[in-house]
């Protein structure tokens, strides 16, 4: 049976601005389409601001920061508590939205929604122990301490693979810092973010300590220059591709602000001969197929040794043609439609050129064009080659390239050889290998016979051109603080 997205979603669909606790229109009255990826229907028209809509956000966030701050850290936790009970209340609506305007099946998206509320939670416990250091004494008559404080404003700028946990695991350590908080989501999913908006406005954040606008992807660079530009926006926090972090970190060079950058992938999974496959193919299925692949921890990449390549890739083949695909209003739905037009395309182009090169389809390898124009097949590749476009690019699709490799030190080779440093995966039953291969891989996430790594209370981020920055665990609010040295003489 079918379900009604929309009906379930309506009572928290927005369209608006919200700036200094008011609800408003771009200042230029333009607005621009929000479509149903599964169908290419219109949702919403949402306004799509420009520099004065960012500016009047950022006059409101640093005008509102000062009493923000001076909260006690309880009173902080408190407002984040009532919004999470508010967000896990509306986790049917929330989940429906979610799935409405990014495509996941409505299971994955009512997880997300307990996964980006866990955040919240964790961060609103975390604002009551921020604590600094009394440093040992050094000098007769003087005392050293260190101290932390809100950095001040933060912009936060995310993309639209999870339209609700990427934003909320921005804004909850922001808030519970004392910070206040300018965002714009990504133009392919803003209604998320803004219902999101409207339940922490109920759960009693104060007028301008949260603001969010929303641009279409032609207004964004100009939209978030305005912050880039501004002296009070202290910090970018900025979930998105590589080349788009780059061009924020130039940017803001002139104002010299602190960024956290959680970018692109190119997951390594490397499956050793001693490794448990069955373990191992459930973990890949885990992996790399929620959310249709477009998940920036999704392995990219996945290395098979030749002694357990035939077994694994069978297998692993067997369990992905069994795949439903279809639109999330289906309850029956394991893989949606990719976001648009632009992304279907890309991973047509990587499955072609892989195939030209050499590669073999053990599954999929096509459009689903029956179903809608953005769907496309669960894909296994067979005998992928580092010359492919998929080995050295990341595909944000359900496609999976076996790589055969025949020795541990080529295996975490081929895993380095890339710009990229965010997850990695292995799988293997050998506790010395275990061990030499979780230092060797260059990644800010190691996941060791386990394909579900995220958690609120763990830090979540790369290296190298994967950006730097964690979100989650106790080092996640370290981004939104800065340490003051406190010096006192004459004592
Ligand atoms: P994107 O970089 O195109 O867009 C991200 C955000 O930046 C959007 O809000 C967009 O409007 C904005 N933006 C685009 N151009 C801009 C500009 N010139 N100036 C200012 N803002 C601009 O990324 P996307 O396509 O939305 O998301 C997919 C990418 O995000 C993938 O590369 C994926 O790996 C990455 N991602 C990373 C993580 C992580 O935690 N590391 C999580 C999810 C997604």
């Amino acid at each position: 049976m079918s379900i009604n997205l929309e009906e379930q979603a309506r009572a928290l669909i927005r369209a608006d601005n919200f700036i200094d606790g008011q609800w408003v229109a771009a200042a230029s009255g333009r607005r621009f389409a929000v479509t149903d990826p599964a169908t290419g229907k219109l949702i919403a028209d949402v306004a799509d601001s420009g520099p004065a809509d960012a500016g009047a956000a950022a006059d409101a966030a640093a005008k509102a920061l000062p009493a923000w701050r001076a909260k006690l850290p309880k009173e902080r936790a408190a407002v984040l508590h009532r919004w999470h009970a508010l967000i896990v209340e509306q986790q049917d609506a929330l989940g429906a939205l979610i799935s409405l305007e990014q495509g996941k099946p409505l299971a994955e998206g009512r997880g997300e929604v307990a996964y980006g509320a866990s955040y919240v939670a964790w961060f609103a416990d975390e604002a009551t122990r921020i604590y600094g250091d009394v440093i040992p004494q050094q000098q007769r008559g003087k005392r050293m301490s260190a101290i932390k404080e809100p950095i001040g404003v933060v912009a936060a700028i995310t993309p639209w693979n999870f339209p609700l946990a990427m934003i909320a695991r921005k804004i909850a350590p922001a808030l519970a810092a004392g910070c206040t908080v300018v965002a714009k989501p990504a133009e392919d999913t803003p209604l998320t973010a803004i219902a999101l908006v409207m339940l922490a406005h109920e759960a009693g954040v104060p007028d301008g300590v949260l603001n969010l606008i929303s641009a279409s992807r032609e207004s964004a660079a100009e939209t978030v220059g305005e912050w880039l530009a501004d002296g009070r926006v202290r910090k970018i926090t900025f979930t998105g591709s590589t080349p788009v972090g780059k061009h924020l970190a130039r940017e803001s060079a002139g104002t010299l602000k602190k960024l956290s950058l959680e970018l692109g992938g190119n997951a390594p999974f490397i499956v050793f001969d001693d490794a448990d496959l069955d373990a191992a193919v459930t973990g890949l299925l885990a992996a790399k197929f929620r959310n249709g692949g477009q998940t920036c921890v999704c392995p990219n990449r996945i290395y098979v040794q030749r002694g357990v390549y035939e077994r694994f890739s069978a297998l692993l083949s067997a369990k992905v043609a069994e795949l439903q695909v279809g639109p999330a209003s289906d309850p029956a739905s394991q893989i949606g439609p990719m976001i648009n037009a632009r992304a279907v395309d890309k991973i047509a182009r990587h499955v072609e050129d892989a195939v030209a090169n050499g590669a073999l389809v053990l599954t999929g390898g096509k459009r689903l064009t029956e179903l809608g124009p953005h769907y496309y097949a669960p894909t296994v590749l067979g005998n992928a080659t580092p010359d492919m476009m998929l080995c050295c690019e990341e595909t944000f699709g359900p496609v999976a390239p076996l790589f055969p490799f025949d020795t541990e030190q080529e295996a975490v080779d081929a895993a380095n050889d890339t710009p990229f440093g965010l997850a990695s995966y292995f799988y293997s039953q050998d506790v010395r290998r275990i061990d030499r291969v979780s230092r060797a891989l260059e990644a800010g996430i190691v996941g060791i016979n386990e394909g579900a790594l995220a958690s609120e209370a763990a830090p979540f981020g790369g290296v190298k051109e994967s950006g730097y920055g964690r979100e989650g665990s106790k080092y996640g609010l370290d981004d939104y603080l800065s340490i003051k040295y406190l010096c006192q003489g004459g004592l």
